[in-house]
């Protein structure tokens, strides 16, 4: 994980030793895992010890984020006995707050809506109070657009050499082009609607279906390759990604506008969810091997251990999933899905303030580039709205893959360079406090799976095919939603499923 002096590198550092810790207990250990069971399911998730024998667990879960949490939650309401291992120290996969930084930015997960109806209902259910975020968005809702470096006003954007657009759509500002578009031309009457064969004409790269709706090439490639919301570029990702989540974000809309987070974090949901298991989860077990036969399944982890159960639900991301010995081997359309699925490049520079700059350029805090920092967001997280309580550069795509490569320092190094450089009020007055790509982290290999044209086609429909008694969740197996909500769904049906076998 690239990220230099800040909370996430101590983080990782105290991380590594007590995975030697663990690692030296583990050697002197039975290599056969023993189920931790606890008393009362106040606990929280804690590092397992020296592990424990587990013939008698019902399901063996791999992966505690959303969609495994959801798998195990659901199983245990149901009579199973479950236990989750997970390979990171903490629980929530790609849901992680930084609770040490102002107003506890999210490295991952940032928000749900109202469609999010699984999501709402646990977080109820956890007595988790919500805030919605949207009334402090529409605080300071513009953003700056910085073109070539050049700083430029909406009011100027129209008439502007750089616009490449035609007609009303020249009105539109980068950002707003692509949603508008793709809500004005969606097919698609649910979600669920982009795994139908009826849509195959539309699993054509978004580019092409741009220039379908008569944007020429560069109208096209300002508005999906640049800060790109799925893939590297407009060409490497199918429409029909953006179809199925402006299907999504539609449904979620219809019902209410709102931006919700966890109050305090949104990693307290993952945290509360398995702190209510039974039995505690099992972290630093890093799966490098799952073997399925008829009476059950074995997950075999990087330090030796062992773990057996009747049936198995693994929720890791295809990205990682593609380098674990799995036996026996996927077949067909999943086995490609597994080892071909492309993941979102992203990366995230964190900074604090120290001085409120954008009161002295008069400039919106946040800015839309063309940059290498991408998207710079300033964030209301504190207790008042209108304080801005850091910011976010988010570069993605080719620009996320390019930082990746350079050492860490000189990565953050640059970026504030070019914040500065773009708006001199800002020089001084920001402080790099973390990093994180979400790429180069060993245990997501990307941020979300992106279908590439032609690969819906292929095999969405195959992704979350069970082989025997190893079944399979997480975002990417999601159908008919996208984000958090998706990996709840995806987990509620892998634990169906195992319950239907048990
Ligand atoms: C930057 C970012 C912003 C996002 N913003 C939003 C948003 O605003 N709204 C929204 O709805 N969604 C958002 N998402 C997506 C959302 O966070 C994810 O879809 C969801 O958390 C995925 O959950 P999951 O259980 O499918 O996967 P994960 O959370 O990745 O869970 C898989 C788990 O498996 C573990 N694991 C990996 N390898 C191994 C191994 N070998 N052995 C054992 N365990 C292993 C991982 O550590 C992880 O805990 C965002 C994601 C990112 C990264």
């Amino acid at each position: 994980m690239p990220s230099r002096p800040t909370r996430l590198d101590r983080r990782q550092f105290i991380a590594a030793g007590s995975a030697a810790a663990t690692l030296a207990a583990a050697q002197s250990a039975v290599p056969i895992a023993a189920a931790t069971e606890r008393p009362a399911p106040a606990g929280r998730a804690t590092r397992a010890g020296t592990g424990s024998s587990a013939t008698d667990t019902d399901v063996l879960v791999i992966g505690a984020g959303l969609s495994g949490l959801q798998a195990a939650s659901l199983l245990e309401e149901n009579g199973a006995r479950v236990q989750v291992i997970e390979a990171r120290e903490r629980v929530g996969g790609r849901v992680w707050t930084l609770f040490d930084l102002p107003g506890y930015p999210e490295v991952g997960g940032n928000s749900f809506g109202a469609a999010y109806g699984r999501v709402l209902d646990r977080a109820r259910q956890l007595g988790l109070p919500l805030l919605d975020y949207a009334p402090r968005r529409a605080l300071a809702p513009q953003l700056e657009l910085v073109l070539g470096g050049e700083l430029v006003p909406r009011a100027r954007w129209k008439d502007h050499p750089r616009n490449p657009f035609q007609g009303p759509l020249r009105e539109r500002m980068p950002w707003e082009v692509s949603g508008a578009l793709i809500a004005r031309n969606n097919p698609l009457q649910a979600p669920e609607d982009w795994l139908s064969p009826a849509h195959a004409a539309l699993d054509v790269s978004t580019h092409e279906y741009a220039r379908r709706l008569g944007l020429d090439d560069a109208a096209a490639s300002l508005a999906f390759s640049v800060n790109p919301y799925f893939g590297s570029s407009g060409h490497d990702v199918s429409a029909l990604m953006h179809l199925f989540n402006d299907a999504f974000i539609k449904v979620s809309m219809a019902v209410s506008m709102q931006s919700l987070s966890v109050v305090g974090g949104n990693e307290k949901l993952p945290r509360a969810m398995a702190a209510k298991l039974r039995r505690e989860v099992h972290l630093r077990r890093e799966v490098v091997a799952i073997a399925a036969d008829d009476a059950g399944v074995t997950a075999t982890c990087a330090d030796g251990m062992r773990y057996r159960a009747k049936a198995c639900v693994c929720s890791l991301p295809f990205s990682v999933l593609r380098s674990l010995h799995l036996e026996p081997q996927l077949r067909g359309a999943q086995d490609v899905a597994v080892k071909t699925l492309p993941y979102m490049v992203n990366t995230l520079v964190f900074m604090v303030p120290t001085r409120r700059f954008w009161e002295s350029d008069g400039l919106a805090p946040t800015m839309w580039t063309d940059g290498i920092c991408g998207t710079v967001i300033g964030q209301r997280f504190g207790d008042d709205p209108n304080e801005i309580t850091g910011f976010v550069a988010n570069p993605r795509g080719i620009t996320a893959t390019w930082l990746d490569r350079l050492p860490p320092a000189e990565a953050q190094a640059r970026v504030l360079a070019e914040i500065e450089r773009i708006r001199p009020a800002a020089k001084g007055a920001l402080r790099v406090v973390a990093m994180h790509s979400w790429a180069t982290d060993r245990h997501a290999a990307g941020d979300w799976a992106v279908y590439q044209p032609g690969q819906v086609t292929a095999f969405g429909n195959a992704t979350a095919s069970a082989t025997g008694r190893l079944h399979f969740c997480g975002e990417h197996t999601a159908r008919g939603n996208r984000g958090m909500e998706g990996a709840f769904e995806s987990g509620e049906r892998a634990a169906i499923e195992v319950l239907e076998q048990l």
